[in-house]
Order: structure tokens, then sequence, then C-alpha cells
């Protein structure tokens, strides 16, 4: 099959989340099972910083955007054996960042990604690519099945090629007002209620769900769960439209990227039948970051965006009494400028067992995945998380909120259907969160169940491997299932 993923980020050239790896590894794995797969994403300025070589090609395409014609450029390279393309334009994306400052989102990101939905589909008929299938992943490239589907398949050569449409996360739905919508080049005939309205708004991400040829998400039960008004972000109804072409596919792991037994940022690597190196990435960390270097303290690590999904309000609540139990707690996390006062606030409180660091730092991040003992993801709500894949490869027992992604990869000895590997509760309350961490405290003085717990952690498969054949199955779904 020839496959096309067209998304808006993708590691290693551009990233601000789960999607970049997801959009960088899964190609990889499909690739090994025989596709000639390839991906296109918008070339922004940070990726020609890179070190990528990047070819400038001579082909270009031209989209019109109300009053103007903006032009684009098709660049190449190659990633893990595989062509990529990089869509260019200077006006749209030579900024410092890839969707907005810190103060706020870029105001024209509808014409942004119009330009790069109906570029795409420009440049396909000027390639030597004609995908079997479009692969596209939230609102950013949402247009593109929607573009598919109401003008380009009335042309021949797009009439077979068939769509998936991946949600990432349901609560950025690119909307905006009705006015966007001949800023991106779309008459009214797009503003009805099977298209892109919503509530007298344009919204993107409904489009790409309605108009796609099948619909996934990245877990089993956040599939589930965004079918209700609590967890559906307005769009329940619009997913339950499309029920029967809605599935959850598990993310998997880039398992030769995260790999404790050849990671060269950690103090010393290891593997599950050499413990005795998990213990030296203790004491590193606990040394770098000025905290006892006491192997036997139970060390609790979070790595995390400072956001209110992540559970950081429970978190909060938690501190004080962290501060005054027999164990030490490390955590890296950005996000809200809100969070980032209120953990300077306890810092200068100065206890001595805790450790909070403001700031991105994939380095700091990694000895903390390897240096911690137990890993805390009390998220609201959770498409998948790569936090706690990370933390159990790297022998870190995960204390989870049962919800999403999470739900479906950590499992608590006391549901009985799966052997333990991690701590896990319902309530989304700071008691609950706390109640949990009791448990694996508890659990962790019981050394030999602890290193068991440990181990089975880190020997599971998180490869792509299981869920690329997934994705296999239903591109070929989506191929026989075109919405006309
Ligand atoms: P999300 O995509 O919602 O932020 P995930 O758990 O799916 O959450 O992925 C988060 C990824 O980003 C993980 O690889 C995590 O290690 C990394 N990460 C998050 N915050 C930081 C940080 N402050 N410094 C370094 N890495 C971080």
């Amino acid at each position: 099959m020839k496959i096309l993923f067209i998304a808006s980020e993708v590691a290693p050239f551009a990233k601000t989340g789960g999607l970049a790896d997801v959009a960088g590894s899964l190609p990889v794995a499909l690739k090994r099972l025989g596709h000639d797969v390839r991906i296109i994403l918008p070339m922004y300025k940070t990726v020609g910083e890179g070190t990528f070589p990047i070819h400038k090609g001579r082909k270009s395409v031209e989209v019109r955007l109300g009053e103007t014609l903006h032009k684009g450029f098709l660049r190449q390279t190659t990633y893990a054996d595989m062509p990529v393309y990089l869509l260019e334009n200077r006006h749209f994306f030579q900024r410092d960042h890839l969707y907005g400052s810190p103060e706020g989102d870029y105001p024209d990101n509808h014409q942004r990604f119009a330009f790069f939905c109906r570029g795409v589909l420009n440049l396909l008929k000027r390639m030597d690519f004609r995908p079997d299938l479009l692969h596209c992943h939230d609102w950013q490239t949402a247009l593109v099945p929607v573009l598919l589907r109401y003008e380009y398949r009335q042309d021949p050569f797009f009439m077979n090629m068939a769509t998936l449409f991946t949600i990432h996360n349901l609560a950025y739905q690119g909307l905006f007002p009705k006015t966007a919508l001949a800023e991106m080049g779309l008459d009214w005939s797009y503003f009805t209620i099977d298209r892109l309205e919503f509530y007298n708004q344009v919204n993107l991400m409904k489009g790409g769900i309605m108009a796609a040829d099948l619909v996934t998400t990245v877990s089993p039960s956040y599939c589930k769960e965004i079918l209700s008004a609590d967890q559906g972000c307005g769009l329940e109804g619009v997913l339950a439209e499309r029920g029967d072409d809605l599935f959850g596919v598990l993310n998997g792991l880039d398992t030769d990227e995260w790999d404790p037994a050849t990671d060269r940022q950690l103090f010393k690597t290891y593997t599950s039948a050499t413990l005795a190196g998990k213990v030296v990435n203790k004491k590193g960390l606990q040394k770098r970051l000025g905290l006892d270097v006491a192997p036997d303290i139970p060390l609790v690590g979070m790595v995390t965006r400072l956001a209110s999904q992540k559970g950081i309000d429970l978190l909060a609540e938690i501190l004080p009494r962290l501060a005054g139990e027999k164990v030490q707690f490390v955590l890296l996390g950005a996000g809200d400028e809100t969070y980032h006062r209120l953990f300077e606030d306890f810092t200068a409180h100065g206890f001595g067992n805790i450790s909070l660091n403001i700031g991105y730092d994939s380095v700091c991040a990694r000895q903390i995945y390897a240096g911690s003992d137990i890993f805390l993801m009390p998220s609201q709500y959770e498409p998948c998380g790569l936090g706690q894949l990370i933390a159990l490869r790297y022998g870190a027992v995960p204390v989870v909120r049962k919800t999403g992604g999470l739900a479906d990869t950590v499992f608590d000895g006391r549901d009985g259907a799966r052997e333990p590997n991690g701590f896990t509760f319902d309530d989304f309350t700071a008691d609950a969160l706390w109640e949990a961490v009791q448990r694996a405290l508890q659990s962790y003085r019981t050394r030999d169940v602890w290193k068991k717990l440990v181990r089975r952690g880190m020997n599971r498969d998180y490869s792509w491997q299981q869920s690329a054949g997934d994705y296999e199955r239903l591109y070929r779904a989506a191929l026989t299932r075109k919405r006309i």
C-alpha cells in the first residue's frame, strides 16, 4: 500500500507533543510491514535550523485563500530511509513557533493550515507518488478529508484515494468564527451541519470527523470516553454519528529511542536483568538535584506539561503531605504560568525532600525516568499518554488515574484481569491519588514483590508492531468504505 502521513508536527523535525512522536515512529513500523510510507509536514523555520539536509526541489503549487494567491514550494529530505516532504511558504511557516507564541495562538492559523491542506492535495498531482491512503492527524490536517470528499474526488486522479483521520486530543478542535471560511478559500456550501458548521462557528476537527472514511483515536478507552458528554468536548454527537467507523488504536513507543540499555543520557545503562544500574541512576539524580543521596528512600518522579489536564491541581494538594513523608519527590515540567508560580512559592519553603524543576529538558527527563522508583500521572483525561510507557520501560512503577490510555496500559492487581504493573485510582481527587501513592509506597517496602513489579513493567513489549498491524487493517477497511 502507498500511504502518505500528513501531519503538522513530526519528530524529529518539529515537536510540541505526543502527536509528533506518533507521526515520526508509526510510519517506520508500517514501512517494516512492507508499505511505501512517506510523510509531509510544513517547512517550519525550526526544521531548517536542524541538522537535516533539506533538498530544494523545483516543484511548486499555488493556493488561493480569499483574495490572495499563495505559492508553496516542495522540499525533501529522508528519515529512516523514508522520503519526507516539506511544504514551504515563508509567510506562513517562517516563524519562531509552530502554532503560536507564549502570548497566544497565531491569529491566521486557519489560513496557515488551510494552505497546508490544499497545498498537499495540489502537490500530489505533481509528485511521482500517488498514495492509496492519506493518514491525517488532528484539526490542522482535517481539511484534507473534507476537500478530498467534496472537491478532489471528482477528479479521476483522486477518486480511489481513501482517508483515515486520527484524533490525538479532542480538546483542540480548530474552532474559528465563520468569517474564517472565506479567508480559507471556502464557499458557504461548507458551512453546513454535515460539514464544518458547529454552533455558528467553523470547527475543522468536526469537518475531519464527518468527512474521513475512517476515524481513529489513540487508545480504546479514550475512544469510548469521547462518546460521552463528559469527555466529548461537545463533539460526542458527531462522533456517535461515525460510531461504526470509529476505532481506538493504542500508541506504541519508539523502543530504539527509549531504551535504558542504550540511553546515553543516563548515568549508567541497565536492563531488567541488571537492576543495580538503576540504583546508580537514582543516586546520580539525587546528587544532580541536591537531594540526600539515599538509595533506600523511595523516589517519586513526574515529567509533564503543566496543564490542568495532567492533574497538576491534585499534585499541588498532596505536595505538603509528600513533604512530611519519608520519600523524595522530583518534578520536571513546563506550561501554565500559574503552576510555575505555585511551585516556585512551594520551593521557597525549602523542603529538603522535594525538588520542583520548571522547564523543558529532555536529558533531565530521561534521568528522572531512570532514577525514579515510582512515576505519577494523575491525569484528568489522557488520550494515550507516553509518560507511563516510558516509565514502565525504564523500571519506574506508574501510579496513574484510570482514564483513557492510562487505563489501557497500567494495571492494578486489584482488577484481577491482568497481571499488575502499577497502581491506579478512579476518582479525580487528591485523596484518591494519595491513597494510590500510599499503596505504592507500601509495596515498595516488600523488596521481592517490588522487583517483580519493576521487571514485569520493563519486559513488556511497547513497540509499534501490534498497533501498526491494526492500522494496516484499518487502512484496508478505509479503502473499501470510501464516503462519497
Ligand atoms: P502530552 O503529549 O499530552 O504532553 P504524553 O505523555 O503523551 O503527554 O507525552 C509527553 C512527552 O513529553 C513525554 O515524552 C515526556 O517525557 C515529554 N515531556 C513532557 N514534559 C517535559 C519536560 N518538561 N521536559 C522534557 N520532556 C517532557
